[in-house]
């Protein structure tokens, strides 16, 4: 018997295993594939290191206060990532400082300056309000700390509070279409790109709170590094981790979570669950449906996850290839902007490219007088489906299709980056059938829940607890919004219910 089973070594599994290993908790992680980390890992092509997720994250300090408080001090820096973007209409580092981002902004859309100055304005105090959120607001925390957030909420915290509620249901196309007229300036502020603004406010100002105010940062130990601090921490205190263990079941009894069942059969019991799987694996695939309500079922099924992608990972020699347009490390390039309803899944030039010179993050990412870069662009789960004949199997065609799609997109980037074809010494490409079976993430999901308003069911906006007692969820999905940016916020969310546990145990 142990005291939390965990499903998933990706950064919420671990964080959560490590916190409670450093109680003292006997603790067993399940990891279905072959490494920790999830899908914040790195894998090796040639004598270059690609990452399969994550390139960076915001909120540094919080990261290096959820090390400590598990009793890992490391020493880690960190160095800010920049982001650019390049459209037919606009070349913007947008990565700036708030005020000074304003400022280019009035420069470059004089008709708007007026609006800009108001839109700032009122924004501005939403994005004061919501910086510290999971500090003071109940809907962030859970057990006693929920309940000391309650007491002092409207005493200390009642004009943040009151900012939350009026904007938190307010559509942020509503209110950018209110002030502004330029529609390239809409989407790039509801955007950051060239999206139509779908987002309600407060999930538009965490994401402008990462990217301007708190910044992306990547660690001196590289990302993957802290998932090896925490394994080693894991393993130093006893706690146990199983690679190539799938749960495939989790076992209730009287709507409590009693323990999993893995492939074969075998049974493990524990007095907590805690699933690092994204929602709807667990909620669709893992437990009975009869032990959970249909309407909760109904709600996780009929709220939409985040699309996938098509990603291309390259080793480059820098002296063949062009890459001064390139003025900062993550450079977002849409070659034309067409208004056509009907997407064409293949015409690069109509979507949003982003193009990270991964290899300025660390000198080992590739061999000396190399470069790396990945390209990664939106692609939907269903454009891929018909590839797909079970786990890590396709059908014939699909590499050279994929290849094919990889030429394409290249040429693309080749627009922006000159050279960049010839330059190619490695070539390795993702596409959404490997985030579903390498990722494990439902249908290659990438990012969390939908952003899109309209495809939301669900109201609270932490699901570390659902309907099944001692069943815990934690990671990317375990928010409606990731508030704190994706990693940052698996971590958050893994400390979290290791407190609730320690907490009621
Ligand atoms: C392509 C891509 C790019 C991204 N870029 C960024 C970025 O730049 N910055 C950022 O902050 N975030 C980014 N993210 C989001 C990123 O994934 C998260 O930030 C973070 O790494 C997620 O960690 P997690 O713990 O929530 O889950 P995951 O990393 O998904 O880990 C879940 C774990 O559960 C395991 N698992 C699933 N089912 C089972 C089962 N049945 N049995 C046992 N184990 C199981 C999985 O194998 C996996 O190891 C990106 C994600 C992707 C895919």
């Amino acid at each position: 018997m142990y005291d939390v089973i965990i499903i998933g070594a990706g950064i919420g599994g671990l964080t959560c295993s490590a916190k409670l290993a450093s109680k003292g908790k006997r603790v067993l992680i399940l990891e279905k594939i072959h490494h920790i980390g999830g899908t914040s890992h790195i894998f090796r092509r040639g004598n270059f290191l690609f990452p399969m997720g994550p390139l960076s994250f915001s909120f540094p300090n919080l990261v290096k206060e959820i090390l400590d408080d598990i009793g890992i001090n490391q020493n880690i820096s960190f160095q800010r990532s920049n982001f650019q973007l390049i459209t037919p209409e606009i070349d913007i580092l947008y990565s700036q400082e708030w005020n000074n981002f304003k400022e280019r902004l009035k420069e470059l859309y004089p008709k708007d300056r007026i609006g800009i100055e108001k839109f700032f304005l009122e924004f501005g105090k939403l994005l004061k309000a919501i910086s510290q959120v999971n500090r003071w607001h109940p809907e962030f925390l859970v057990g006693k700390k929920r309940e000391l957030a309650e007491l002092k909420l409207l005493k200390l915290h009642r004009e943040e509070y009151e900012l939350y509620e009026k904007y938190k249901e307010k559509s942020s196309k509503i209110i950018l279409d209110e002030y502004l007229e330029n529609n390239s300036l809409k989407r790039l502020l509801g955007s950051q790109g060239t999206f139509e603004p779908v987002m309600n406010m407060v999930h538009l100002a965490f994401m402008w709170n990462v990217m301007s105010i708190e910044g992306i940062w990547f660690p001196s130990c590289g990302i993957h590094g802290i998932n090896e601090l925490l394994r080693e921490y894991i393993q130093k205190n006893d706690g146990e981790i199983k690679l190539n263990t799938p749960v495939n079941e989790i076992i209730i009894e009287n709507n409590k979570a009693i323990g999993v069942k893995i492939k074969g059969g075998e049974l493990y019991r524990a007095h907590w669950i805690v699933a690092n799987a994204d929602y709807k694996k667990v909620f669709l695939e893992l437990l009975n449906p009869n032990k959970v309500s249909k309407l909760y079922l109904d709600v996780v099924k009929n709220t939409a996850y985040t699309g996938s992608e098509f990603c291309v990972y390259l080793g480059i020699n820098p002296e063949k290839v062009d890459l001064s347009r390139m003025r900062a490390d993550h450079l977002f390039y849409r070659a034309k902007i067409l208004k056509s309803q009907d997407i064409d899944n293949e015409d690069f030039e109509n979507k949003e490219i982003e193009i990270c010179l991964w290899s300025n993050k660390s000198s080992d990412f590739a061999p000396e007088g190399m470069k790396s870069l990945v390209l990664r662009v939106n692609m939907p789960y269903k454009h891929f489906e018909r590839w797909w004949i079970g786990e890590k199997k396709r059908k014939k065609g699909y590499k050279e299709y994929k290849y094919e799609l990889a030429e394409k997109l290249i040429d693309t980037v080749e627009q922006v980056l000159p050279g960049l074809s010839s330059s190619i010494q490695v070539k390795e490409i993702a596409t959404p059938l490997t985030y579903n079976d390498w990722g494990q993430r439902y249908r290659g999901s990438i990012a969390g829940w939908s952003r899109v308003i309209k495809k939301i069911r669900i109201k609270s906006r932490l699901l570390l607890q659902g309907p099944i007692e001692r069943l815990l969820m934690v990671g990317i999905y375990s928010v409606l919004e990731p508030f704190l940016g994706g990693y940052p916020v698996s971590m958050y969310t893994g400390s979290l219910a290791a407190d609730l546990i320690l907490e009621k145990s």
